[in-house]
């Protein structure tokens, strides 16, 4: 019988030969002339931090690391950065002031993957949820549990809020009702001293929340991580799409993977992810299947209310190095890093549907 030579044999055998950029010009012979476009590792965060998590996830996978690996290593940096407001340290809290986050890994290589949500007091969620993918035979973590089963693991209790968030939660809570007792008394609010301060906010080079990080590495295989504080303000104890495999992630060894931000709460009821790498596996490319995904969603709300369209965006990678980055609504198309043997760069997506033009 002929043995098929599939990539991930290629790919094996071919680590012999040499190393990083060499190695894999030398695959277009070998891919009918295609241009090659992995190893690579990409996020949703297509700033400064997503650059920074970027070098440090393409190090692991340069050295011949596993995408797994280089994933983690990528998402903690955007986890830590306490001036990101929607993952990890220093994200936005729930309503009662509390940062409870929610993070999700999955391993193509091992068809495995591992969640935690509602966690708080840990800076990293995605390597507890590694934890939970390798350690235990389970895939979700939640709430106090998840925190006690951390603390197990070693991972240290910390405050995640900082100044910047907590303040951003007094002002909220201070205005959110003239009935309730918070704010200076009556008699006193207008008097200067009782007023707030105006806080002007940084404006980030480009508006997130939440990330996504993909990775194939030279082996072939993929790995991915979707990891968040979840949305500002919160009902606490409300889990959104991040750590659910299937909607805010999911991985296929043989296909690619794909990650959801924005409103959870439609990317749960459309299993996002999941779709995306279906459409992939069904011959879409990358960029087709973000799209198909968000029409999908649209169009499940035609019936309901044509008008409303979620707040959305979705990445995708395949096997082949293929991206896709699409965002529902407004002006700017979706955006992700990108790093290759080849440097670092911003890719350019599209906007399903286009508004504020
Ligand atoms: N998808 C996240 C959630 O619903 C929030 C976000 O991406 O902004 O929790």
């Amino acid at each position: 019988m002929k043995r098929r030579i599939t990539r991930r044999r290629f790919f094996n055998q071919s680590l012999g030969l040499g190393a990083g950029a060499l190695l894999f010009k030398d695959l277009p012979a070998l891919t009918g002339g295609q241009p090659v476009q992995v190893p690579l590792i990409i996020t949703s965060h297509a700033n400064a931090t997503g650059k920074k998590a970027m070098a440090a996830g393409w190090e692991v996978i340069a050295g011949g690391g596993a995408a797994v690996d280089a994933v983690e290593k990528a998402a903690n940096i955007i986890e830590e950065d306490p001036n990101d407001m929607s993952v990890g340290y220093g994200g936005f809290p729930n309503e009662d002031g509390v940062v409870q986050l929610d993070a999700s890994i999955m391993d193509g290589r091992t068809y495995n993957a591992g969640a935690v949500a509602c966690l708080e007091n840990i800076k990293y969620p995605c390597s507890v949820a590694r934890i939970v993918m390798e350690r235990t035979d389970h895939v979700l973590m939640v709430g106090r549990d998840a925190l006690a089963f951390a603390k197990k693991w070693g991972f240290k209790e910390e405050d995640l809020l900082t100044e910047r968030t907590r303040e951003a939660w007094l002002r909220r809570r201070e205005n959110l009702s003239d009935r309730d007792d918070w704010g200076p008394p009556d008699h006193l609010k207008d008097l200067p001293e009782y007023q707030r301060p105006e806080r002007k906010e940084e404006v980030d080079d480009d508006p997130h929340g939440t990330t996504n990080v993909l990775a194939v590495d030279r082996n072939g295989d993929v790995a991915g991580i979707t990891t968040t504080s979840g949305l500002g303000f919160k009902i606490p104890g409300r889990v959104g799409d991040s750590p659910i495999i299937g909607a805010g992630l999911y991985v296929d060894n043989e296909v690619g993977a794909a990650g959801a931000t924005g409103r959870g709460e439609d990317v749960i009821k459309s299993c996002a992810s999941f779709y995306m790498v279906l459409r992939m596996k069904e011959g879409r490319t990358p960029q087709q299947a973000c799209e198909d995904a968000l029409r999908m969603i649209a169009d499940k709300y035609k019936k309901v209310n044509p008008d409303f369209l979620p707040g959305e965006q979705f990445i995708a990678i395949n096997m082949k190095g293929e991206l896709g980055a699409c965002r529902m609504t407004g002006k700017r198309p979706g955006r992700m890093s990108v790093q290759r043997a080849s440097g670092y760069s911003i890719y350019t997506g599209s906007v399903a549907f286009p508004t504020g033009q």
